[in-house]
């Protein structure tokens, strides 16, 4: 039995050897990328300086410096052994796409030299017709572009140079999930800078940074191939508890496992020298599960970077007979996978804004991202919360110590009392000039190390930038950090819209603001939440406040697709009414797909795996019973096959509620399947398909209990967990 030959090979398994050279990190750190210094290297000062003012003030490059910097890549690429280009860009399919060409350009004679042109560089039109567009693209108009972001270093992976592009159609529709952020990017950039100089007129720009947290499973390859419901849904859809799993929490920061730690080096090396400054490894509360994460990086080339690492490390799972299940709950019961985004804003002057300063100018410009960031929060919420929704991410929020359904913000007592002291100060009413002293409250300086540490909130400060933990391990990082910034740089725009209403009534600026502040700290209280974010309490405090706790992905994309939304993203030209309608229906339709392929799946594994075994063993049990009544006495035969009995009827009773249950759940899936409306339809499978999943699964765990361990056909729970 496959379950049988696939633990003989997880349980003989020998740790397979890194093969990392000696060398110090700094070494080759980013020597795969056409970073700053490979550019000062290959390109002429003139394209150098092109290139240079194109990442800090997205200046265009010129054509004929584009034809030096191809060239000049194409040197450098093919120096590092390079052999094939492609462009590499973002679809809305949430993964990575490249398609690769050769550097070649055939000569008369039947020869050949590498080539690569300035057009292949700034421009491509890959036949992506196979690509979600949500009806922006028909087929015959398939044309979708992508065209060079020179802000994310280009990079070689498997002898191939891969340029990070956007991807747009011919009609210039974002196809892709870097568009709209580098927009987002832009428009944020913009508007915080306008801010600053309320505190300092130096301040020329401001960017995003972006500190990603990335937790994953390993799966031995052998146990993965002998799992369909995991190769072909990544989790597992049935699966009885392990006895033992987390409680110990004696996982949790341990040991790494020594087959696990030289996967981890391995792919530590690779992305180091991919330049992504991965920093942190350690093992994470649930079995088998682990946790990476790098220095934080501008948010554009953060994303970047996670994909790419999210990439790699599959991929070298792979080497290290491991599956790496990026999932976000693989597992019931046990603590599923999240992306911790940590977010903050940088001036180009230095300056962190999310940290607290040392004199009240400077708090005071704290106070002034601080609580835009709440006010944001709160009055979008609804698309922060679709901005996290996915079928993956329905079964962790909510569940077992991850984040709950519902946006809350927690900012740690110290703060909580400088916003209430804020707020108490009065309403200042003089409209004299005169003005009132600067009032700012005090923030204590150890504030830094001494952020309480809630680890319950979806939506935390921690010292000096915010963690947005409620998004998924699976997720790329541009589906928080769009809508994020997108909100803070509207809400900051209409924050300098009032408080320079009240500098023209002659207020001080910092009377100003002060007052301004005041009264979003009032709007936006309902959504700060400083106790434990898993209990009880919480749901029903939650919902005495009027904060919703969508527990569906259609639910909340229902929810965020209203017209103040599409009015924010229209207004800051990120996504126009046409393309955030299509991305609605693509993320509905890849919903149904999701929940259709599990059910499909669910399906067979029960029909044709669990429910012959289970028969199987009844079976054997039958025989047992008959056999006891022939041998024993009746009195001693009722008594001693009484337990027996039970069992068969057990059995008999979960075969038939599997049977009954896979039958209704056909017949309602043929139901959605003929809904025409991408949201009806996903909501039907929410609503109709999807509760099949957990009663079917309810009764074939329960056989798991019964039926004979050398019969069963899936590795087990403890087995996947466990075997490492
Ligand atoms: P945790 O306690 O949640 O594990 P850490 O303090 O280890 O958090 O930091 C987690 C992440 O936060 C790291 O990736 C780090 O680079 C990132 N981070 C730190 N400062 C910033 C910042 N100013 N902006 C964005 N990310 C940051
Ligand atoms: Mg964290």
């Amino acid at each position: 039995m496959l379950r049988f030959t696939a633990l003989d090979y997880a349980c003989n398994r020998n740790p397979v050897l890194a093969n990392i050279p000696e060398m110090k990190i700094s070494d080759y750190f980013g020597e795969l990328t056409f970073n700053d210094t490979a550019q000062r290297e290959y390109l002429t000062k003139e394209a150098y300086d092109q290139v240079v003012n194109a990442i800090e003030h997205g200046h265009c490059i010129s054509r004929q410096v584009a034809d030096q910097i191809a060239s000049s890549m194409k040197a450098w690429a093919t120096n590092k052994g390079a052999t094939h280009y492609t462009h590499w860009f973002h679809p809305l399919t949430g993964a990575t796409a490249e398609k690769h060409d050769a550097f070649i350009n055939p000569l008369a004679g039947g020869r050949a030299i590498e080539g690569f042109r300035g057009n292949e560089l700034m421009q491509q039109e890959p036949d992506a017709s196979s690509f979600p567009s949500g009806g922006i693209r028909n087929t015959f108009e398939a044309r979708g572009y992508t065209a060079w972001d020179p802000t994310s270093p280009a990079f070689i992976l498997d002898k191939t140079l891969c340029i990070p592009t956007i991807f747009v159609s011919y009609t210039g529709e974002a196809l892709d999930f870097k568009t709209p952020l580098l927009k987002a990017l832009n428009t944020i950039d913009k508007a915080a800078t306008d801010i600053c100089h309320y505190f300092d007129k130096d301040v020329k720009s401001v960017s995003v940074t972006l500190g990603w947290e990335q937790e994953y499973f390993l799966l031995d390859k052998a146990l993965y191939n002998a799992r369909p419901d995991i190769l072909l849904t990544r989790r597992t859809l049935f699966g009885h508890a392990s006895a033992k799993d987390q409680q110990l929490s004696d996982h949790y920061f341990g040991t790494i496992p020594q087959r696990v730690m030289e996967f981890m080096k391995e792919f530590e090396f690779e992305c180091h020298k991919l330049g992504i400054p991965i920093k942190t490894r350690h093992n994470e509360v649930a079995p088998s599960q682990f946790e990476c994460a790098p220095v934080f990086e501008e948010a554009n080339l953060a994303v970047d970077h996670n994909q790419l690492l999210m990439h790699i490390i599959k991929r070298i799972a792979g080497k290290h007979n491991f599956y790496a299940l990026l999932h976000e709950k693989p597992y019931a019961g046990v603590n599923g996978s999240g992306k911790h985004n940590n977010w903050s804003l940088a001036t180009n002057t230095g300056i962190n804004l999310l940290s607290p300063g040392k004199d009240s100018k400077s708090n005071l410009r704290f106070l002034t991202f601080l609580i835009n960031i709440l006010k944001g929060v709160h009055d979008y919420s609804d698309l922060i919360r679709a901005a996290i929704a996915s079928a993956g991410n329905d079964h962790r929020l909510g569940a077992h110590e991850a984040p709950p359904a519902i946006i809350s913000v927690f900012i740690g007592t110290e703060l909580t009392r400088a916003l209430r002291e804020l707020e108490n100060q009065g309403i200042n009413t003089i409209e004299d000039g005169r003005g009132l002293d600067l009032n700012v409250p005090k923030i204590p300086e150890i504030l830094l190390d001494n952020t309480d540490r809630n680890r319950t909130s979806p939506f935390a400060f921690t010292g000096n930038k915010f963690e947005f933990r409620a998004v998924g391990s699976s997720s790329t990082c541009s589906k928080a950090m769009t809508p994020l910034n997108l909100i803070l740089a509207t809400q900051l725009k209409k924050f300098k819209k009032e408080v320079d209403a009240l500098t023209a009534k002659n207020y001080k600026t910092e009377d100003a603001i002060l007052q301004i502040l005041r009264g979003y700290v009032e709007e936006s209280s309902a959504i700060l939440f400083e106790g434990n974010s898993y209990s009880e309490e919480w749901l029903v405090e939650a919902e005495k406040r009027g904060l919703p706790n969508i527990k569906s992905t259609p639910q909340a994309l229902v929810n965020a697709m209203n017209e103040k939304v599409i009015a924010l993203y229209e207004d800051e030209k990120i996504l126009t009414r046409r393309e955030l309608l299509a991305r609605h229906d693509i993320k509905m339709k890849k919903y149904t797909m999701q929940i259709q392929i599990e059910s499909r799946v669910m399906g067979d594994l029960a029909t044709n795996h669990i429910i012959p075994v289970a028969i199987k063993y009844q079976s054997v049990l039958m025989d047992n019973v008959k056999g006891l009544k022939e041998v024993l006495d009746n009195k001693t035969f009722v008594k001693l096959s009484k337990n027996q009995l039970q069992s068969i009827k057990d059995i008999s009773g979960h075969i038939s509620e599997i049977r009954e249950n896979v039958i209704r759940m056909i017949e309602d899936r043929k139901i959605a399947n003929k809904i025409e409306d991408a949201q009806e339809q996903a909501i039907c499978y929410n609503e109709k398909v999807f509760p099949f999943l957990a009663h079917i699964r309810y009764h074939v765990d329960k056989l798991e209990l019964l039926v004979d361990d050398s019969l069963w056909p899936l590795p087990k729970y403890r087995e996947m967990l466990f075997i490492r």
